[in-house]
C-alpha cells in the first residue's frame, strides 16, 4: 500500500540514491540507506501513533539516526518536533506537552533523557534503530509502508523559536514552506551536488535543520556532521586536505558565537606561529567556497578577524524561524559589513512605520527577490519595522491563533518585530524593536550599534546593551560586558564617552565573567535585565 509522497525534500532524497548523504562518527551513509531505515521506522511509527498528522518529537544526536527519524515521521504522515539535547528535562516536557506529541523517537544515547521526560505521560518511545517501549507496539506490522500522502500545505515540522523574547513559540512549517525556504538558499548560495558542508549546529532550530541540513540533502550534497560543537574538531575538518577531495569541506555556516570561539582557538594556536597563520589562510581560501553567519548580529571585530585569519569575508544573512531566510549578502559581489543584503528569490520585504489611528503601516521602502527595490520619496534611510511576505512564511503558531493573528498585518505581511533600514540598496538590522531599540531623551538608539562599537574596545570580549527605565530620560543605556575582573570601568566609561554620541554612551556598566547565552548563542535581554537590574 505504498502511495507516492509529495514532500519535496523526501522526493529529492530519493533521487540521490547511492550518493553519500552523511558522514558522521559512525561512518558514511548513502541516501538509499537513510531512506530504507526511515521506511522501517515509519512502519513502527504508524503503529505507535495511528492518527495521521500526529506530532512526533525527535531527539537524536546529529547524525544518521536524526535524518532517518525525521524522514520516517514524514513517511508516516506525521509532523516532526525536533528537540535539543542540551535542553533540560523541564524544557523537553514543555515541548512535548505544548506540541501534544503522540510519540517520541530517540536513540540509545538519548533514551534515558527521554524516559525521564515522558515518565508521566507514558508516551510511546521508539528507538530510531530499534524497539518501541511503553504503550507503543513495536514489531514488524506495517514495516516499510509509506502511506502518508503529504501535500505542500500540510505541516512538516513544528520548530520552537529560540525563546529570546519570551517562552518559545511552536512555529508550524508546511512541506511547501520547507521546500520554498530550501530552494531560496540553494539558488542564492548556489548549492551543488559536489558540495560538502561541515555541520556543527543544533538540529531543533531552523539554522541547523534547514540551512545546514535540508539544503545539502536537497541537492544531493554531503553533510559532515559533528555530534556537538568542538573548536578543535571544526578546525580539523576545515583544514583537512588529506581526505578524499570529494569529502573535503567546502561550505560552512554557523552563529556568531561559534565564529568567536573558533577565533579564540585560532588565536591561541597561531600566536607567533606564522607558518600556521599562512597555512590556515591558504587552505581556507583555496578549499572553502563560502562561510556564512546568521541567527544573531555579527560583530564587526569577528567579521574582520575572521577575514584576516581565513581570507573569507563572512556572508551574513538574516532570517527567523517563522520566515526562513529573508535577507542575504551576495554570494559573489560586495558584502557590506553590518548589513544583511537583499531578499532571497521568493521573499518580499517592507520597512514600514506603524501609524496608530491613521492607516496602520506606512511603507518607507520595499524590495523583493527579483532585485526590485523602491524607497518612498522622502523616506530614504529611514528605519521601521521589517515586514515579510512569501511562500516560505509559516502557516501559524501552534495552538496560538490569537498570536498568529496579531503578528500579521491586515494585508497579510508578517511583522518580524525587528527594526530595519534600507540604505544604498542593502538592508541592515538594528535589532528587536521591543528590547534593542532604546528611546532616551527623545533619541532612538540601536542597542546593536552600541554593542558593535563597544566590541572595538580591546578589553571587551562580549557585550549586551539594554535600556533601563529612567524617570528623566525615559530609558537609560546600560551595557553588560564580559571582560577580566580587573577591567578599568571608569576608563571604559570615558572611552564610551569619546567614541559614542553623548546620548548613546552607556551610563550604567556591569561586568560579567560570561554572557548567559542559549543553545543558539542568543541573549534573552528581558531576562538579563530582570536578573541584573531587579
Ligand atoms: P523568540 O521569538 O522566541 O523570542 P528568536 O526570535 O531569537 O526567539 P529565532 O527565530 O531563532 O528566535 O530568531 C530570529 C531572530 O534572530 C530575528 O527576529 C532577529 O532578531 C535575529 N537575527 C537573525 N539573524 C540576524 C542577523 N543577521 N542580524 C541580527 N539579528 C538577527
Ligand atoms: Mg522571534
Amino acid at each position: 500500500c505504498t502511495r507516492r509522497l509529495h514532500a519535496g525534500l523526501l522526493e529529492a532524497a530519493r533521487s540521490h540514491g547511492e550518493r553519500t548523504a552523511l558522514v558522521d562518527p559512525s561512518g558514511r551513509h548513502t541516501y538509499r540507506q537513510l531512506l530504507a531505515r526511515a521506511a522501517a521506522l515509519a512502519g513502527r511509527l504508524r503503529c505507535a501513533a495511528p492518527q495521521p498528522g500526529s506530532r512526533v518529537a525527535v531527539l537524536a544526536p546529529p547524525g544518521h539516526q536524526f535524518v532517518s527519524a525525521q524522514w520516517a515521521v514524514w513517511m508516516a504522515g506525521h509532523v516532526a518536533v525536533p528537540l535539543c539535547g542540551a535542553h533540560p528535562t523541564s524544557q523537553h516536557r514543555y515541548y512535548l506537552d505544548d506540541s501534544q506529541s503522540a510519540a517520541v523517537v530517540g536513540t540509545e544515547e538519548t533514551a534515558e533523557q527521554l524516559e525521564t521526560a515522558v515518565a508521566d505521560s507514558r508516551l510511546p518511545l521508539l528507538l530510531a534503530d530499534g524497539e518501541t517501549t511503553a504503550e507503543g507496539e513495536g514489531g514488524a506490522r506495517g514495516e516499510g509502508e509509506e502511506v502518508g500522502s503529504r501535500e505542500d500545505s500540510q505541516p512538516a515540522v513544528i520548530l520552537y523559536t529560540s525563546g529570546t523574547t519570551g517562552p518559545p513559540k511552536g512555529v508550524v512549517l508546511t512541506h511547501g514552506n520547507l521546500l520554498s525556504q530550501t530552494r531560496d538558499m540553494v539558488s542564492a548560495w548556489q548549492w551543488q551536488p559536489s558540495d560538502v558542508i561541515l555541520h556543527t549546529l543544533p538540529l531543533h532550530h531552523t539554522h541547523g535543520l534547514i540551512n545546514a541540513l535540508a539544503c545539502p540533502l536537497y541537492v544531493g550534497a554531503k553533510c559532515v556532521m559533528l555530534p556537538s560543537f568542538d573548536a578543535e574538531k571544526v578546525w580539523y575538518h576545515l583544514l583537512d586536505t588529506v581526505s578524499d577531495p570529494a569529502e573535503q569541506v567546502n561550505v560552512f555556516t554557523a552563529v556568531p558565537t561559534i565564529y568567536a570561539k573558533l577565533l579564540e582557538h585560532y588565536d591561541n594556536k597561531s600566536r607567533n606561529n606564522f607558518a600556521y597563520q599562512s597555512f590556515v589562510k591558504d587552505v581556507c581560501k583555496s578549499k572553502i567556497r563560502v562561510m556564512i553567519s546568521g541567527s544573531a548580529a555579527l560583530a564587526r571585530p569577528i567579521l574582520d578577524r575572521w577575514e584576516v585569519a581565513t581570507g573569507h569575508r563572512l556572508l551574513e544573512r538574516y532570517g527567523m524561524t517563522e520566515t526562513g531566510m529573508v535577507l542575504t549578502n551576495p554570494l559573489h559581489g560586495h558584502r557590506v559589513p553590518g548589513a544583511v543584503g537583499r531578499p532571497f528569490p521568493s521573499v518580499s520585504v517592507r520597512v514600514a512605520r506603524f501609524e496608530p489611528g491613521v492607516s496602520g503601516y506606512t511603507t518607507l521602502s520595499e524590495a523583493d527577490g527579483s532585485g526590485a527595490c523602491t524607497v518612498t520619496p522622502g523616506c530614504e534611510d529611514q528605519e521601521g519595522e521589517l515586514l515579510v511576505r512569501g511562500p516560505s512564511l509559516f502557516s501559524g503558531y501552534w495552538r496560538r491563533p490569537e498570536v498568529t493573528a496579531r503578528e500579521f498585518t491586515a494585508d497579510g505581511w508578517f511583522r518580524t518585530g525587528d527594526t530595519a533600514r534600507l540604505s544604498d540598496g542593502v538592508f541592515s538590522i538594528l535589532g528587536r524593536t521591543s528590547v534593542d531599540i532604546i528611546k532616551t531623551g527623545g533619541f532612538k538608539i540601536s542597542a546593536l550599534d552600541v554593542e558593535r562599537r563597544l566590541l572595538e574596545h580591546p578589553e571587551v570580549q562580549d557585550v549586551a546593551v539594554v535600556g533601563l527605565p529612567d524617570l528623566t530620560w525615559g530609558q537609560k543605556v546600560a551595557a553588560v560586558v564580559v571582560s577580566s575582573a580587573d577591567l578599568d570601568l571608569a576608563g571604559l566609561k570615558q572611552w564610551c564617552g569619546d567614541q559614542l554620541p553623548p546620548y548613546a554612551a552607556p551610563t550604567v556598566l556591569k561586568v560579567l565573567p560570561q554572557m548567559p547565552r542559549n543553545a543558539m548563542g542568543k541573549v534573552n535581554k528581558k531576562q538579563l535585565v530582570k536578573d541584573l537590574f531587579p
